[in-house]
Order: structure tokens, then C-alpha cells, then sequence
């Protein structure tokens, strides 16, 4: 089995310590680079999303230093919507015989079932999942259609299987943050770098300086 492709899709706005943290334990725990992928337009959220160039140049900052993260802006340089099951399409065609592994958060699991073709995902990937904390479990067909598994057989087999990664919750999310930055509140689950660049930016609310 050639090593595993592990993807890390999400909104990433912007980028907080509990991405990193998560992202940095799962590379430990699976031995191999996660890419962090952005998303153009984030298809699940009624929000739009700061711009692309924005939250790339802010996932930059933040992985520097971390040899084992990596970012892909292959969802931002595409026309259509940051669909999963495209972005999966697309890196099996790349790697036709690698374990392709997704990492989503418990939040997102269990909302898979109103992901775009969500039937079509466990012919192409594994799922990670990460801890979160009042995350409501998935659907019966979701659980179904990704039989739960030990960590270590997602490296044995390219698709079709979920495994819960244990590791501590890290309790933040960018909607926390945002709210925070719109109140001129600074964040400490944001990577200093981070907030250096959305200051120079002026993002989210906080004047430019
Ligand atoms: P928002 O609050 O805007 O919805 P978010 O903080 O949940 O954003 P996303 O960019 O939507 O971040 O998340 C990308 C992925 O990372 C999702 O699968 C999400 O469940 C997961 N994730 C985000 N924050 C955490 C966290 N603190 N711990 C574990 N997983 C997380």
C-alpha cells in the first residue's frame, strides 16, 4: 500500500489553534503530512466567507514552522463549489492506490448526510474524526455506510472505513473568534502571526493598523 493522502477540509475562517492542534495530533497519530485544504465557497454555511487569498495567506503563517502540515489551494483555483466528493474525485485520480483519508470534525460528521452525494464518499476515502465537544452523533446511514474501525486499518485499505482519533478537545471555533474580533476582544487560540496579518488586514472587524 503506497502512504496515505490525508486531507483536512474546512472554512478556516480564520485558522485557529484548535485546527493546528488537531491537525499537528493527526499527523503524529496516522505518521504522515495532513494538507489543509480551504474552501472557495463554503457550500454548508449560510455565511460567505472572508476571501480566499485572505484565509490562504493566514493557513500559510500558521503551518510555518510545522514540516509535517502542508495547504492546497486546489478548491480555490476551481470554478464550481468546494464540493467533498469533487475534491475527493480528484485526489483519488491523483493517487489511485493510497489509503485517501478525510478529516472532519465530530460537528461536521454529523451533518455528512446533507453533504452534496454524500453516498458517494466512502468509495473514495476513510474518515478521521476528530473530537468536538456537543457534537450530535452521525446519521444510522452515515455510521452504516462508514463502518467504524481501529486507527491503524485506515493505513490497510484505500476508502470506506471511520475511525475516531483519540486526542484532547480543544474547545474554539472561528465563530467564537470572529465574534471576538468584531467585539476588538484578541483571541489566544489565534497563532500570533495570525492576528498580526488580520491587524495589517483589517479583517473581521478590527481597524487596520
Ligand atoms: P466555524 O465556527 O466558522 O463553523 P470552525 O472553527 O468549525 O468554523 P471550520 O473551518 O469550519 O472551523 O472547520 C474545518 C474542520 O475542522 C471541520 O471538520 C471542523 O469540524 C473541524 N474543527 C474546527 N475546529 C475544531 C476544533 N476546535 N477541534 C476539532 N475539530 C475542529
Amino acid at each position: 500500500m503506497t502512504p496515505a493522502q490525508v486531507l483536512f477540509g474546512g472554512t478556516f475562517d480564520p485558522v485557529h489553534q484548535g485546527h493546528l492542534a488537531v491537525a499537528l495530533a493527526v499527523a503524529e497519530q496516522l505518521a504522515t503530512t495532513v494538507t489543509l485544504l480551504p474552501n472557495a465557497q463554503p457550500p454548508h454555511k449560510a455565511r460567505s466567507a472572508t476571501l480566499a487569498s485572505h484565509r490562504l495567506a493566514m493557513l500559510k503563517l500558521a503551518i510555518a514552522g510545522h514540516p509535517q502540515l502542508a495547504v492546497s489551494d486546489w478548491e480555490l483555483q476551481q470554478e464550481s463549489p468546494s464540493w467533498t466528493v469533487n475534491t475527493l474525485k480528484h485526489w483519488r485520480s491523483q493517487f489511485p492506490h493510497s489509503p485517501l483519508i478525510w478529516v472532519i470534525g465530530e460537528d461536521s460528521l454529523g451533518e455528512l448526510h446533507l453533504w452534496y452525494h454524500w453516498q458517494e464518499l466512502a468509495k473514495l476515502c476513510h474518515l478521521a474524526v476528530l473530537p468536538r465537544s456537543e457534537a450530535a452523533p452521525p446519521t444510522a446511514d452515515v455510521a452504516a455506510l462508514f463502518p467504524q474501525a481501529p486507527v491503524a486499518k485506515l493505513h490497510q485499505s484505500t476508502n470506506g472505513l471511520r475511525a475516531h482519533l483519540p486526542m484532547d478537545l480543544h474547545p474554539v471555533s472561528s465563530t467564537q473568534i470572529r465574534q471576538q474580533l468584531a467585539q476588538h476582544h484578541y483571541s489566544e487560540a489565534l497563532p500570533t502571526k495570525v492576528m498580526a496579518y488580520i491587524k495589517e488586514q483589517g479583517l473581521y472587524g478590527v481597524p487596520a493598523t
